[in-house]
């Protein structure tokens, strides 16, 4: 029987309890007949190593060939520039979706369980953009600045993956949280390419909603999504606001997909309280291995699991964790939890509907060849692009108006006029409040005079005036300002 291969990394904490008691757990139904584990090194023990990746040569090799990780938490260095590996496995392998599937179990309770409320919903997360490339600066005594990074073809790549997966679950309606009324820009791409996606699945409903009405709206009426696609940082805050409505992080499974390399973890971390207590819950690593399964195409196996699992829970079976109250078992350990679920192999819950069966027990995952060299993916092409000015940041304690003086005598015998002065993207000059507080960073905005149209010269004139503000202040940073296709690529201050 052929088998593939599955790079696993037991992690960190109580990593190596949970991931032995999963892969017993699949070991008894039969998993270990198509699937082959590699252990390889990654986490703390490669950091103590001196390894900032925190993982060995061997383990990406391993990885990149096997297409599929299976890992456990693993620690984040603290302080020490050592960046966190999970964020640097997704990235690197450019696992661009993170996908969570929230729901009702048996035996858990919440407030919406006991309300008789089932859940039941997926959250999609863009995985790899926006402030999580981590690139952040000191621009002055008193400003850091993280830039926010939405690109067309990532927000695509994230869009269509939420709707093909709608699709293969018979998903009827997919929601598209944002802030696009504030972040006109980025968040507006996010939206407008979710709308664009969506035109290739027209029997699935869209709609989409604010991120902080969702989060309202979670808390009041979740039952009313099914699945909600978002991009990184709000993905990350609004499903860990999931997890916690179906029970809590034990129980919230993820898999980060991309398309070479896959990786299927839990949401929680190495819970370094409980650690080698032999206490921990499994369930969450269950779960992400059942996502895996199904990925991989042994989805009668991951029914039966599935099923034993949710048997397990109605019966009370619990680990300290969860289920307390009256009525609870006693808690069990991490073995004997796991134990459990392979004496109900075979079971089916009887308050909750059963995972259908399925015959499909053979892998059908082929892995995608290796690619030849880094690819440039791109959305928009052929796009006709004009310079009419550009903004200049400066670090500098200078009131708005001398600033403004200052800035229209350099600009005087270049192209260019002075048309505002900023300070937290608030305008303060040529009008503004006098209620305006101001820090020592300003963005100075040059456009071209009425003289000149767009497109007359390129982006040397821009870099000129630059360097000579730069002979008399400190220039933090530039961005040229464009119009693509006749469409302004800057957004307005406030209050211009
Ligand atoms: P955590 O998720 O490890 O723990 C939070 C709380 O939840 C703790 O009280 C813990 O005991 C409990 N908990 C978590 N998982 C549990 C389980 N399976 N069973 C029972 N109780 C459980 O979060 P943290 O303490 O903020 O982070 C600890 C470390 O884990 C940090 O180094 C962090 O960077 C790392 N981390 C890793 C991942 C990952 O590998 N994907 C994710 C989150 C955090």
């Amino acid at each position: 029987m052929s088998s593939l291969n599955i790079a696993l990394a037991a992690g960190d904490g109580i990593g190596p309890e949970i991931m032995d008691a999963t892969l017993a757990v699949f070991k008894a139904a039969g998993v270990a007949d198509h699937l082959n584990f590699i252990p390889v090194e990654m986490g703390a023990a490669q950091f103590a190593k001196g390894n900032s990746r925190g993982m060995s040569p061997d383990a990406i090799k391993t990885v990149e060939d096997c297409g599929i990780l299976f890992k456990g938490p693993m620690e984040t260095p603290k302080g020490g520039g050592g960046k966190s590996i999970n964020v640097t496995a997704r990235k690197m392998w450019n696992a661009f979706a993170n996908f969570r599937h929230f729901k009702t179990l048996p035996g858990v309770h919440t407030v919406y369980s006991r309300a008789g409320i089932n859940l039941d919903f997926a959250i999609v997360r863009e995985n790899i953009e926006d402030t999580y490339g981590g690139v952040e600066h000191r621009l002055s005594n008193d400003m850091i600045q993280c830039k926010r990074l939405i690109s067309a073809p990532g927000s695509d790549q994230v869009h269509r993956y939420a709707f093909q997966t709608a699709r293969r679950l018979g998903i009827k309606k997919v929601h598209c949280g944002h802030k696009a009324n504030i972040m006109k820009m980025t968040d507006g791409l996010f939206l407008e390419r979710f709308k664009a996606a969506g035109k290739d699945f027209p029997e699935i409903e869209q709609a989409d909603v604010i991120v902080d009405a969702l989060c309202m709206n979670l808390v009041v009426k979740p039952q009313q999504y099914q699945m909600i696609v978002l991009p990184n940082l709000q993905g990350d805050i609004v499903s860990d606001l999931a997890a916690g409505l179906v029970g809590g992080l034990g129980f919230a499974p993820s898999a980060n997909i991309g398309k070479h390399i896959s990786i299927f973890e839990a949401v929680h971390g190495t819970a370094p309280d409980i650690a080698g207590q032999g206490k921990a819950n499994p369930t969450a690593l269950i779960l992400s291995g059942l996502m895996m399964l199904r990925h991989l195409g042994l989805v009668k196996q991951a029914s039966i699991i599935e099923n034993a699992l949710l048997a397990a829970l109605e019966q009370g079976v619990r680990t300290g964790d969860f289920g307390s109250g009256e009525a609870a078992k006693p808690a069990l350990g991490t073995k004997p939890f796991a134990q459990a679920i392979i004496d109900r192999l075979g079971q089916t819950p009887k308050t909750v509907p059963a995972v259908p069966p399925s015959e499909q027990a053979a892998p059908t995952f082929v892995k995608p060849e290796r690619p030849q060299h880094q690819e440039v993916i791109r959305t928009f092409m052929n796009v006709v692009r004009h310079v009419t000015g550009c903004d200049i940041y400066l670090d500098t304690p200078l009131s708005p108006v001398a600033v403004a003086e200052e800035m229209q005598r350099v600009c005087a015998d270049t192209p260019f006029k002075l048309v505002l002065v900023s300070n937290r993207g608030t305008q303060v000059w040529p009008t503004g409040s006098i209620f305006t507080e101001c820090v020592d960073y300003y963005r100075v905005r040059f456009e071209l005079k009425d003289e000149f149209r767009p497109g007359d010269f390129g982006q040397a004139r821009c870099v000129a005036l630059m360097d000579k503000i730069a002979e008399k202040f400190t220039v933090c940073s530039y961005e040229l300002l464009r119009v693509f296709d006749g469409v302004k690529g800057y957004s307005l201050a406030q209050g211009q």
